[in-house]
């Protein structure tokens, strides 16, 4: 039964292509969904704003806040 094996095969090559199509269309570099800071679920709201959050909007706000910190300190510490 050739014809089946060359249905298969054939099925097989385009469920493979839809794979590589939807994998195209994909963001870079997802969330996992996991801040990586804390471990704590990163909000729905969040992950639709940025879907490569990597991390949680109070772990996003510390960074923040440390990084103005930082900066006017004047990177003397
Ligand atoms: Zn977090």
């Amino acid at each position: 039964m050739d014809e089946i094996d060359t249905a298969n095969e054939r099925a097989e090559l385009m469920t493979n292509m839809a794979i590589q199509v939807a994998l195209s269309r994909q963001p870079k570099a997802p969330s996992s969904g996991v801040c990586r800071a804390c471990g704590q679920a990163i909000e729905a709201a969040r992950l639709q704003a940025n879907p490569a959050a990597p991390t949680c909007c109070d772990c996003a706000a510390e960074a923040e806040a440390e990084h103005q910190r930082r900066r006017k300190l004047g990177g003397r510490g």
